[in-house]
């Protein structure tokens, strides 16, 4: 008896499992428990009435189809909402990897291969000659953290991800070299290409992993200018098996750097080195380099990453407290997700001023908490129409506290504005009636549909408020 329902849920699972992407099983299945089967109903576990909105919203076919295949017609599924009621903040319940990491905690601006020229100096002393080079040992100035065990798969990243996992399986062997990834900031360029240089050092421990920023190896080489040791400089990147040059769009301009870069990416590709390249641009709007090393960025394969959706965001979120060893309510995770769309880097920013922010006054973290931090945060980095910033408008317009939408209060102002958010959330941003609803006051679809016929009833029958409406509308429009 017990076992039935735990058999009948994951005879469902592996149904699903086919018919969704791994990364939405991940986020929106596993998370489920089965509880009970009574009466042909099978009731399921989730984590809050967002997840159960989002899977009814999204999966709901699916859902119902696979009731039916183990339950019969008859069969019916039932949630059954966990309400976090107190939250234990920073309680840590478990650390995947070691958090402090000697390698990962070194000043990356170190001037390593600086130091190690002086070494190869003293040992040769013709520095066109140089034996036994391989044995040095080169510091890779990889972070540790940044692996791909925590780096989420998206359809966002797929591309990049899949050609970064071959590389590092065969380094050099694949025609993707140089691997070009390219995105705006902030959406994990330099986290994967960690990730691409820990894996090789992983499956290939003999072979020479060197990350590199950009202006480092500037300033190494006008460094290696100013002492005339060039060729120490050249010769150092030349033994490199496998080299990351990150954001190589500050080479724009530096004619003598991408001279030499040049020379020791012809030096690489030749001997089948690997070269993984970050930009901030695709090669093809890359200003101020020069046209033979541009065309040899495009020999390989230039993958783009793009800014996650949802349930990637919520998935990225959750790893990291997971890696941090820290608990926070889901309706918070799924709240900072939702809000911040600008950035991966952005939502960890956001997330960790949360997290400070509550052990430093003691509060517990809260939706309302969360709200605060992004109204400081998301200000100044997005001018996208979301239904917070709609709030804000409504409420700033009525002279009302924002918070009063949110409450459960049925005093006429407040509903009038609750309405009004609503419907301009419905005609500006892509919501779902049930997130307008989750956002305004934690209200049903129904409701905010009902919202929406009010208000525009309202307009074509009360002069009034069409008025206020339009100037409203003007504001939410810039
Ligand atoms: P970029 O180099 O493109 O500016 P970063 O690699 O520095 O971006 O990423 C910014 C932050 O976002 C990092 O902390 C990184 O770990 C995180 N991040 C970005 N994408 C992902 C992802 N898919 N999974 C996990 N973390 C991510
Ligand atoms: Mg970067």
């Amino acid at each position: 008896m017990i076992k039935k329902y735990v058999e009948v849920w994951e005879n469902c699972l592996s149904v699903i499992k086919d018919n969704v992407h791994s990364q939405s099983f991940k986020t929106w299945f596993e998370p489920i428990t089965p509880i009970k089967l009574e009466n042909n109903v099978l009731t399921i576990q989730v984590p809050s009435q967002f997840f159960y909105e989002w899977l009814e919203e999204h999966f709901i076919n699916l859902l119902k189809k696979t009731i039916k295949k183990e339950l019969g017609s008859d069969g019916r599924l039932e949630y059954s909402i966990i309400v976090d009621s107190s939250y234990e903040t920073n309680s840590p319940y478990s650390v995947l990897y070691p958090t402090s990491n000697v390698r990962a905690t070194r000043n990356p601006m170190m001037s390593m291969p600086l130091d190690l020229n002086r070494g190869t100096t003293k040992d040769i002393p013709n520095p066109f000659i140089i034996p036994g080079l391989k044995k040095i040992k080169v510091e890779s100035q990889l972070v540790e953290s940044y692996s791909f065990d925590n780096f989420v798969e998206g359809e966002c990243n797929r591309l990049a991800r899949s050609a970064g996992y071959a590389v590092a399986e065969n380094p050099g062997k694949t025609s993707f070299n140089p691997l070009l990834l390219y995105s705006a900031t902030g959406l994990g360029k330099t986290h994967l290409a960690h990730a691409i240089g820990l894996q090789v050092k992983n499956n290939f421990p003999d072979k020479t992993v060197l990350y590199v920023q950009t202006e480092q190896f500037i300033n190494q080489y006008i460094e290696s200018v100013r002492n005339n040791n060039q060729n120490d400089f050249v010769h150092f990147y030349q033994m490199i098996d496998v080299l990351i040059i990150d954001d190589v769009q500050f080479l724009a301009g530096k004619e003598k750097t991408q001279d030499t870069f040049f020379h020791i990416f012809n030096h690489l590709h030749q001997n089948s080195k690997q070269l993984i390249i970050t930009s901030d641009k695709p090669p093809v709007e890359l200003k101020g380099m020069e046209p033979r090393l541009l065309s040899r960025f495009k020999w390989g394969l230039s993958a783009d990453l793009q800014m996650p959706d949802l349930e990637t965001r919520i998935a990225i979120l959750k790893r990291k407290l997971y890696k941090d060893g820290i608990e926070i309510p889901q309706e918070v995770v799924e709240y900072l997700a939702y809000s911040i769309t600008t950035n991966v880097r952005e939502m960890e920013g956001a997330l960790i001023s949360l997290i400070a922010q509550s052990s430093l006054n003691k509060k517990s973290i809260t939706i309302e908490l969360a709200r605060q931090m992004i109204d400081k945060f998301v200000k100044n980095t997005t001018h996208e129409i979301s239904i917070d910033f709609i709030q804000k408008i409504v409420c700033d317009y009525f002279g009302l506290p924002i918070d009063q939408i949110n409450t459960k209060t049925r005093r006429r102002e407040i509903v009038q504005a609750r309405q009004l958010a609503m419907y301009f959330s419905k005609k500006h941003t892509k919501s779902s009636l049930a997130t307008i609803g989750l956002h305004c006051g934690n209200k049903d679809h129904a409701t905010v549909l009902h919202a929406c016929k009010t208000v525009t009833n309202l307009i074509e029958t009360d002069k009034n408020f069409r008025n206020f409406v339009n100037e409203i509308n003007k504001k939410i429009q810039h």
